[in-house]
């Protein structure tokens, strides 16, 4: 299937990238256009609650191809065309090798973004794939890193993602690293304001996100980049765990919980204590107290190197001709050593960090 031959896409007032994304009429910039003669739809590969995913190709690039719902009712309508505005803009300006990269948009005749094709299914589809199985730890901890990183690069620029869960971590062909999508709710931090998200997402979402008790108590609602953080510790309890967060209950049923009972998913036995400590502070009540992106980037890679290596290397040779290759591995055992034990100090510096911080508040 292809687009219809002869349509232009619509010519637009330009956004200029430091105007806020709160007006009510937003317009994407024509330089973000594509033209939809080059553009044709393959199939379908995936669907959310605002569009459908196609594999495609623009020009001589395979992509992907999200076509957005337009809506049936002129409110509906304009505000499904704000939110494709909104993500429109807001992903030609996110840049980083963990962010699925933006290629282009079109209006007319249909509402459409089109990006890079990461051809290895949702984090989603692929630990519901390999369940009740576990990921390795490694893959685990290097996908953790890889989502640490994206939103580490997007609250360094600004910007809260809103609705990070594994429908949105995409990956790549060799199933190596993920990548974050869908920025549908992504929003610049000075901005602040009710979330109308689909319950499915709860489970997923900072209770600040979606909670009303400050609104009843009459204060301005209120929350910061946090939230994404909170997300974060969810997502990281499900790499390790390989099970539905707040399991049997049903998605409002989840919010309740986590929102006025304060319930967490509960976390096995044998999960490492550090990796315990850091999903705990990523989803503690209090926002200000959760850690950030590059703090959980540097405990991650602490727990990294106290790991041992995926696949060892082959013994060499025992040849006494061979000392470089003995010593070679006896430093390398050593300094994992040292390098195990210098961490245990950086957690014991990150844990007092998080626990003065605590009695202070
Ligand atoms: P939501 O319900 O979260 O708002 P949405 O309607 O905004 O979803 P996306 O989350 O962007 O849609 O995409 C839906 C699904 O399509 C994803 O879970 C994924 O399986 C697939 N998908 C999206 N983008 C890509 C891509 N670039 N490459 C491969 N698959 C993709």
């Amino acid at each position: 299937m292809s687009f219809r031959e002869g349509n232009e896409c619509e010519e637009s007032k330009s956004v200029s990238q430091n105007e806020s994304l709160t007006n009510s009429q937003l317009t994407v910039d024509e330089s973000l256009l594509v033209d939809p003669k080059l553009l044709f739809i393959g199939d379908k590969i995936g669907e959310g609650a605002h569009g459908k995913v196609y594999e495609g190709r623009y020009q001589d690039q395979i992509v992907a191809i999200k076509v957005l719902h337009r809506g049936s009712t002129s409110e509906e309508r304009a505000a499904l065309e704000n939110r494709f505005a909104r993500e429109v803009i807001m992903m030609s300006r996110v840049h980083h090798e963990n962010l699925v990269k933006f290629i282009g948009a079109c209006k007319d005749p249909l509402m459409v973004i089109v990006t890079e094709l990461l051809p290895g299914m949702s984090l989603r589809k692929y630990l519901m794939s390999i369940r009740p199985k576990q990921l390795e730890l490694h893959v685990a901890i290097n996908f953790a890193l890889d989502i640490a990183k994206a939103m580490d690069w997007l609250h360094a620029n600004g910007i809260i993602h809103r609705d990070l869960k594994p429908d949105n971590l995409l990956l790549t062909a060799n199933q190596k690293s993920v990548k974050l999508a869908d920025f549908g709710l992504a929003r610049e931090e000075s901005v602040t304001e009710m979330m109308t998200a689909e319950t499915g997402t709860y489970r997923w979402m900072a209770p600040e996100l979606y909670s009303t008790v400050t609104l009843r108590q009459g204060e301005k609602k209120h929350y910061n980049n946090k939230v994404d953080v909170y997300s974060f510790g969810i997502v990281l309890w499900e790499l390790l765990t390989n099970r539905m967060p707040f399991e049997g209950m049903s998605n409002l049923q989840a919010a309740y919980a986590a929102a006025f009972k304060q319930e967490r998913p509960s976390i096995p036995d044998d999960i490492s204590p550090d990796l315990t400590f850091i999903i705990q502070s990523c989803w503690v009540e209090e926002p200000n107290m959760r850690p950030s992106f590059s703090q959980i980037i540097r405990m991650l890679n602490a727990f990294l190197f106290t790991l041992s290596p995926l696949s060892p290397p082959l013994p060499s040779e025992p040849d006494n001709d061979e000392p470089e290759a003995a010593a070679t591995t006896a430093t390398s055992n050593g300094a994992i050593t040292e390098f195990s034990a210098r961490n245990k100090g950086k957690f014991a510096f990150l844990r007092q960090l998080f626990s003065s911080k605590r009695t202070k508040n």
